[in-house]
């Protein structure tokens, strides 16, 4: 089975592993701040805070700005629950905002949403596809709120040359195992905001500072969501290589793009001139006639070895969020999920698994009858 993404572990990474399993710390040691520096080099940005997954940076973030009960954030139902799921944790509402046939956040929908309790706006990078996120800027500058975007699919991705990472308030990426690049499990917040990362620190490690000696103070309540030295290391391996992979994943998304051109079952999404995706997804739009197939096709898929994906599951329709927040429908979001399909896309690839991969997707299509509407 070509899984529709797959992180790739080399020598080199087996090699930092193990060395870093030698070491004096297996957590809170230097790697931690290595990996940091590398990454806040990387993006250049000030600073980079890691934690040990994206969902604990974003529970931080929400922190930090001091979301709580009676606030509202406004963010995509296109995400992984997430994005959402951490605000509430703040006691914070949800408010869901439509997409457009890319994936991302609809920005010129953004204004309606807001509200006297509205604090951020909450964004994601479907897919790796960088958001138009100066505009999004502009609204949140003209209504004083912040804006925390989650770019767990976007670490490399640019706009005009310049990383994704720079704009938000706080960048949230994530290094789970599938993601651009990963840590096992791992997340990082990058921000130039130097009280928002001193923040960030404090909360990731139980909220408490130094003092002298072996004496400490606890100043806020904050929790262990702390990387592991032996995590930094992989990461620290990996992201030397993420160029590369990221070459990797536009050559493959290069072809299925010419490939796919003028096909009869589906559309693809075309990534503006300026901007270059990291491609974490490869997602195909199926036709309206084929919607009614669609299990069908995920199952003849499986089958032939293509382990495609459906991203996502608007995240109102999950219970817990009808239960506690009604029954809710946004038009484009629905139709993206009924259309979408993630297929393989990663930098384990070779170019003959992506011929196969659009030779299988191809046939099995073909030999799906559309349903008669
Ligand atoms: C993967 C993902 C997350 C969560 O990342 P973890 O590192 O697994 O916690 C959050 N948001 C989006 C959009 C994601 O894809």
């Amino acid at each position: 089975m070509i899984p529709y993404s797959r992180q790739l572990i080399e020598q080199c990474d087996i090699d930092a592993v193990s060395n870093a399993l030698k070491g004096d710390f297996l957590t809170g040691g230097k790697s931690v701040s290595d990996f940091e520096e590398a990454l806040a080099s990387y993006l250049g940005v000030k600073h980079v805070c890691v934690m040990n997954s994206a969902t604990s940076c974003l529970h931080v973030a929400y922190q930090i700005i001091e979301l709580k009960r009676g606030d509202e954030i406004i963010t995509t139902p296109l995400t992984f629950a997430a994005t959402s799921n951490t605000a509430i944790q703040c006691g914070a509402t949800p408010l869901f905002c439509d997409i457009k046939y890319d994936g991302n956040i609809d920005e010129r929908k953004l204004e309606a949403l807001i509200t006297p309790r509205t604090k951020a706006i909450v964004p994601v990078d479907f897919g790796g596809n960088p958001l138009p996120i100066h505009l999004i800027k502009e609204v949140c500058e003209k209504h004083q709120l912040y804006l925390i975007e989650d770019a767990s699919h976007a670490l490399g991705s640019t706009i005009d040359g310049v990383k994704v990472g720079h704009v938000a308030d706080m960048t949230i990426f994530s290094f789970h195992a599938i993601k651009p690049i990963t840590t096992f499990e791992g997340g990082a917040i990058a921000t130039n905001n130097t009280a928002f990362y001193e923040q960030a620190k404090l909360l990731r490690s139980h909220g408490i500072v130094k003092k002298e000696l072996w004496n400490s103070d606890m100043v806020t309540l904050g929790e262990n969501y702390r990387l592991s030295d032996i995590a930094c290391a992989l990461g620290l391996s990996q992201l030397k290589r993420l160029d590369a992979f990221i070459d990797k994943r536009n050559e493959i998304a290069h072809y299925y793009d010419k490939r796919f051109s003028n096909n009869p079952f589906f559309t693809t999404i075309a990534i503006d001139q300026n901007k270059r995706s990291t491609y974490h997804l490869y997602p195909i739009l199926l036709d309206r006639s084929l919607w009614c197939s669609k299990e069908d096709i995920f199952k003849a898929l499986h089958a032939k070895g293509l382990g495609v994906q459906v991203h996502y599951k608007p995240v109102y329709q999950f219970s817990y969020y009808k239960e506690r927040f009604g029954e809710q429908s946004l038009e484009t979001a629905e139709d993206f999920y009924r259309a979408e399909l993630s297929i393989p896309c990663h930098q384990g690839m070779s170019m003959d698994d992506a011929k196969m991969v659009a030779d299988t997707l191809l046939e099995v299509l073909t030999s799906i009858k559309g349903c008669l509407l």
